[in-house]
């Protein structure tokens, strides 16, 4: 078994590579190392089955070199968190979706099943309590750059869903929702590592506006092994599924919880606008349902928050 892993010297992208290898499997990473960086696949490097080609995704002849000969492709390279995309939303919209058509069009002639690393942006700001797959999209308006990323993220899984509907590619969806752990850095938005890291060096946490928006956190081991196991299965192609935890915490409660782990810090609320710029619009509340990921592989993320902020406050220890 070979696979590709686009973006495998990332944070998601290099544990992927790991669990992939540890399993026997030979594995190419492919990664341009913009948000990416290389020493993410420092206990790997020298590993025989693992080839690392350092370059970008939108590379054709090097994206065509990098499929040949797998059977699998993990396409996770993207413009990566809402910071760079408030900072950068041209290269956001373009690295988010032409790669994604050219890599869906290779893989017609290679055979290769496809999993397209999608996000929770694509629900955009839908007001329901608990997200599930079908749901709608309920982006802003295009004058607020965050939606772009969502939507770019969007146009993805159409794609991916077209190819499947129209010429029977096998492809599997993926929508992560805050996955974090161990190698997540704070530079492109991020809260745990930015939060324990401010904690750490006794800065005030940073958190916007109330602190009452929601979200979920995954710890990204058991992120991967999801991934992993709905490419193993045969039933997922042509299919989306929610990938993360389904238990809710504000950012407030999180920044507190930070604060208890590390033994130090104090909050600081700041406005969207000092961290984002004018006119960011946050999403208040992300839950998923995770009810179809389980039922189809038997498995969701359920490591408890606590555990997930030890994991990141030893990592950061270890790797200052
Ligand atoms: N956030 C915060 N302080 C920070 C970074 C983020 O309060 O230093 C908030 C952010 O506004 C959002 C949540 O934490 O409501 C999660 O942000 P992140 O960028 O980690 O992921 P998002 O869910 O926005 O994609």
């Amino acid at each position: 078994m070979r696979s590709l892993i686009t973006g495998g010297a990332g944070f998601i992208g290099s544990h992927l590579a790991e669990r992939l290898l540890g399993r026997g499997e030979e594995v190419v990473v492919l990664d341009d190392l913009s948000t990416g960086r290389a020493h993410n696949l420092d206990a790997v490097r020298d590993h025989p089955k693992l080839r690392i080609e350092s370059g970008s995704v939108a590379d054709p002849l090097l994206l065509a070199d990098c499929m040949a000969g797998t059977d699998v492709v993990y396409h996770m390279a993207a413009a990566v968190g809402v910071k760079l995309v408030a900072e950068d939303p041209v290269h956001t919209i373009e690295t988010n979706i032409h790669p994604t058509a050219a890599l869906l069009r290779y893989a017609l002639l290679g055979g290769q099943k496809v999993y397209i690393a999608s996000t929770s942006e694509v629900y955009g700001k839908n007001p329901k309590e608990v997200w599930e797959e079908g749901d709608d999209l309920v982006f802003g308006p295009t004058e607020k750059c965050r939606w772009a990323y969502g939507c770019s993220k969007a146009i993805d899984e159409f794609y991916a869903l077209a190819f499947h509907q129209e010429y029977g590619l096998r492809t599997v969806i993926g929508r992560f929702f805050n996955v974090v752990g161990p190698r997540q850095v704070g530079n492109y938005g991020m809260v745990i590592p930015r939060f324990v890291e401010q904690a750490l060096n006794g800065e005030p946490l940073t958190v916007y506006d109330s602190g009452k928006q929601v979200r979920c956190f995954a710890h990204v081991a058991e992120v991967v092994d999801c991934v992993i196991a709905l490419m193993d299965s045969e039933e997922t192609a042509g299919q989306i599924f929610n990938i993360g935890s389904d238990r809710p915490v504000s950012v407030l409660e999180l920044a507190e919880a930070v604060i208890e782990e590390v033994g130090q810090g104090e909050v600081r609320h700041l406005d969207y606008g000092d961290a984002y710029g004018a006119g960011f619009e946050d999403v208040q509340r992300r839950v998923p349902s995770v009810e179809k990921l389980h039922r189809t592989i038997g498995r969701k993320p359920e490591k408890p928050l606590r555990e997930v902020l030890r994991d990141v406050i030893a990592w950061k220890k270890s790797a200052s």
